[in-house]
C-alpha cells in the first residue's frame, strides 16, 4: 500500500512507519518535528520507501500522490504539554484531522484516526469498554486533548456517513517504550531516566491511581490489525494489566536501579483532573482484531531501559 503516516516521526509514529516499511509498503511521513524527533526515522534514512515531509497538518498539505491509507498520528500527547500547547492540540485535533479527512476523501483511501483512553475522561466505568460516552470536563487542564479527540473522532464518523469514507479509529492506552525521549515527561520514560540518572522517582498523588501500560511494539501491531481490517467502529488498543503509580514506580526501581528512591509529591496543578483509574477491556480488539499484548510490563521496562542507556543523553 501507499500509506501516509501523519505523526510518523513521533514516538509510536515511526515504529508504525518501520513496520509497515518492513512489510512493504511505501510510507510518506507528515511530520511538523513539534514534539517528534527526526533521529527517530534514522533507520530509514535514505529508503526509497519512506519519503519525509516537514509540514504542519493544520496548514495546506503538500502534495503527496496516490494514496491508499491515511493514518493520523500527529498531536502532542504529553499531559505535561496540554497547559503550553493547547492551542496546537486543538489545532491538530480539528483543522488538522479534517485536512486529512480531506486528503484520504480525495483519494478513496481508508483513514485510521489516534485517538486515546482521554475520550474516556475520569471514567465512571471500569474498565473502560468502546460504548461508554465518558466523563470529561469541558473546560478543566486537560480538556484541550480530550476535546480535540472527541472532536476528531466526531468528524471522522461524520466522514464516513457523508463520504462513506473507510475509517478506523484506535483508542490508544497509556502507552511506552523505545524512542520515547528521557525528557518525556510521562510517567515510564519520567520514572526510567530517573531511575538511570540515580534521582528521585516522583510518584503524584498518594500513587494509588491506576494505568494500564502497552509496549510500543504491541500497539503497532494492533494498530496494522486494525488499519487492514474492517472495523468500522472505535477499538480500545491497549494492554489490560493494571498497575498503581507506586507500583510502577517500585517496578522500574527493581529493574534499573534497586537503590533508588520514590518521592511522594503533590498532583502538580497542571495535572488536576488526573483519571484515577484506567484499564482498557480490549474484548472488541480481541474478537475483531485477533490482537492482544504480548509484553509484559517488566520486560518492556527492562527493554526501554537498555534503550535508555544505549541511545540517550540523560544527563
Ligand atoms: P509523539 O508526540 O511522539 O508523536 C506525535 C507526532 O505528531 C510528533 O512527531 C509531532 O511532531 C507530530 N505533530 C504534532 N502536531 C503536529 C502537526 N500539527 N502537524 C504535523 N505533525 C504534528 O506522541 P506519541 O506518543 O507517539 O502519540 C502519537 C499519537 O497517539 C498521538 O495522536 C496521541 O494523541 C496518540 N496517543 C498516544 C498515547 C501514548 O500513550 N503514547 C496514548 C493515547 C493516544
Ligand atoms: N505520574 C507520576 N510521576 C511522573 C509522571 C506521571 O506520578 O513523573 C503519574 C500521573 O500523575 C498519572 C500517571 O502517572 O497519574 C500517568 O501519567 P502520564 O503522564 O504517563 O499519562 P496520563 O495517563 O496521565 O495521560
Amino acid at each position: 500500500m501507499r500509506v501516509v503516516v501523519a505523526g510518523g516521526g513521533g514516538f509510536i509514529g515511526s515504529h508504525l512507519v518501520d513496520q509497515l516499511v518492513a512489510r512493504g509498503d511505501e510510507v510518506t511521513v507528515l511530520d511538523a518535528f513539534s514534539t517528534g524527533r527526526r533521529s527517530n526515522l534514522s533507520g530509514q534514512l535514505g529508503s526509497e520507501y519512506c519519503e519525509v515531509i516537514e509540514c504542519d497538518i493544520t496548514k495546506p498539505l503538500p502534495e503527496v500522490g496516490d494514496v491508499e491509507a491515511v493514518v493520523n498520528l500527529a498531536s502532542p500527547a504529553c499531559p505535561d504539554d496540554f497547559e503550553s500547547m493547547a492551542l496546537e492540540i486543538l489545532g491538530a485535533g480539528s483543522v488538522g484531522n479534517r485536512r486529512l479527512l480531506d486528503l484520504a476523501t480525495a483519494h478513496g483511501a481508508r483513514f485510521l484516526l489516534a485517538s486515546t483512553s482521554e475520550v474516556y475522561g475520569a471514567s465512571l466505568m471500569h474498565p473502560q469498554y468502546e460504548d461508554y460516552w465518558g466523563n470529561v470536563d469541558p473546560i478543566g487542564p486537560r480538556s484541550c486533548y480530550d476535546e480535540a479527540k472527541r472532536f476528531a473522532e466526531a468528524t471522522t464518523v461524520a466522514y464516513a456517513r457523508t463520504h462513506r469514507l473507510d475509517i478506523r479509529i484506535a483508542r490508544i492506552f497509556n502507552t511506552y517504550g523505545e524512542r520515547m525521549a528521557p525528557t518525556d515527561g510521562r510517567v515510564v520514560a519520567a520514572f526510567v531516566a530517573r531511575a538511570l540518572r540515580d534521582e528521585p522517582l516522583l510518584v503524584y498523588g498518594d500513587g494509588t491511581q491506576t494505568r494500564s501500560f502497552c509496549h510500543v511494539s504491541d500497539q503497532v501491531a494492533g494498530l496494522i490489525a486494525l488499519l487492514d481490517g474492517s472495523c468500522g467502529l472505535p477499538v480500545n488498543i491497549g494492554n489490560p494489566e493494571e498497575v498503581t503509580i507506586m507500583e510502577l514506580a517500585e517496578l522500574v526501581i527493581s529493574i534499573v536501579r534497586p537503590s533508588s528512591e520514590i518521592s511522594v509529591v503533590p498532583l502538580p496543578e497542571r495535572r488536576t483532573g488526573d483519571p484515577d483509574r484506567r484499564c482498557p477491556d480490549i474484548s472488541r480488539a480481541r474478537s475483531e482484531l485477533g490482537w492482544e499484548p504480548q509484553i509484559a510490563l517488566s520486560d518492556g521496562v527492562a527493554a526501554m531501559a537498555s534503550y535508555f542507556r544505549d541511545h540517550e543523553e540523560l544527563g
